[in-house]
């Protein structure tokens, strides 16, 4: 049986690997800052994962923790994930996010070494590290141009894993593009706009206060790119856009989730407030999945209104309960 071991497995895209994992006859493993304190719900939804309590910011937990687990293969979805936050804390984003992925990569690297084994490397790394993207659709081979705090973290960590790669070890980079589903918190814009819509549409609240709404996104679904996660570990080492390759605005999301609950006149339920506009907007980010496809055979599987449509009737549900 294949080892995995996950960081960030209690989040939102590293719960549907573990779950993937699993079901696939994975043995698997997760670093998590306090084993003891772990959600209840990923509890109930994972009871087969064995968590390990370490801390990304420390080179010698992640160590011994490699070290015990002796994974065949090294998933890393841990760090801070919001962008927004990213401007509030840059050195702990930088130290998490970005030189938390050294001590891994040394772990496993030493590993391989010692075991004389394959041991893949799987970073779930981010379109923030095109920032000011210099072309659309982006490509593996666009510019590294991050415009934020979390960008900047995300792209030393990118590099880092070619740097592995090319010394031998079986790396790879995937560049997820935004990635949604109903565990996404209400800190990201999507699941802002739907559990508001679900709220206006059972009279619970008149108002949604939202940011730009012209800011175009490449929305996926999380659980797609869990499993380009894991196409990765198997398949040939290298960086991958993981992307739909269509962009759709903040306004065509909110469109989208007021006819998904029955609602046409949007607009008189949106208001603008400039506290939800970013000091530095990546403008554009639309990645091309072509290599994902030919290279891992990864496709996307749900369609834009789709998605929006199961986490609208998502948070209608929780709400009726
Ligand atoms: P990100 O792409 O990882 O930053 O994901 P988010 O879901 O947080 O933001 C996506 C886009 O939505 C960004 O361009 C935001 O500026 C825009 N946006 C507009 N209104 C809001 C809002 O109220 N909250 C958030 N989080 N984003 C907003």
């Amino acid at each position: 049986m294949p080892s995995a071991l996950i960081t960030g497995i209690t989040g939102q895209t590293g719960g549907y690997l573990c779950e993937q994992l699993i079901t696939a006859g994975w043995e698997v493993h997760g670093l998590v800052r306090d084993r003891d304190e772990t959600e209840p719900a990923f509890r109930e939804r994972s009871p087969l994962a064995e968590l390990h309590s370490g801390d990304l910011a420390s080179a010698e937990s992640v160590r011994t923790v490699v070290d015990a687990v002796e994974p065949d293969a090294i998933f890393n979805l841990g760090g801070l994930s919001s962008v927004a936050e990213s401007w509030k804390k840059p050195e702990l984003t930088g130290l998490i996010t970005g030189l938390g992925v050294a001590s891994l990569l040394d772990a496993a690297w030493n590993l391989r070494e010692r075991s004389g084994r394959r041991v893949s490397f799987v970073q779930a790394s981010s379109a923030e590290i095109f920032g000011y993207a210099t072309e659309v659709p982006q490509t593996e081979e666009t510019a590294v141009n991050p415009a934020n705090p979390y960008g900047a973290a995300k792209a030393y960590a990118h590099h880092l894993v070619g740097v592995y790669r090319r010394i031998g070890l079986e790396a790879s980079s995937c560049i997820l593009y935004n990635h949604e589903s109903p565990r996404r918190p209400e800190a990201f814009v999507t699941r802002k706009i739907t559990a508001g819509v679900a709220r206006i549409a059972l009279g619970l609240e008149k108002t949604l206060v939202l940011g730009n709404l012209d800011a175009r996104r490449d929305w996926g679904w999380a659980p797609d790119y869990a499993a380009a996660l894991a196409l990765a570990a198997t398949g040939t080492p290298g960086d991958y856009i993981v992307a739909t390759g269509q962009a759709h605005t903040v306004r065509d999301f909110v469109i989208a989730a007021f006819a998904a609950a029955g609602i046409s006149d949007w607009e008189s339920y949106i208001e603008q407030d400039p506290r939800f506009m970013r000091p530095q907007d990546a403008p554009a980010l639309v990645g091309d999945p072509s290599k994902a496809r030919d290279v891992l055979g990864w496709q996307p599987s749900v369609e834009f209104d789709e998605i929006v449509a199961r986490m609208v009737a998502h948070d209608t549900a929780i709400l009726g309960d």
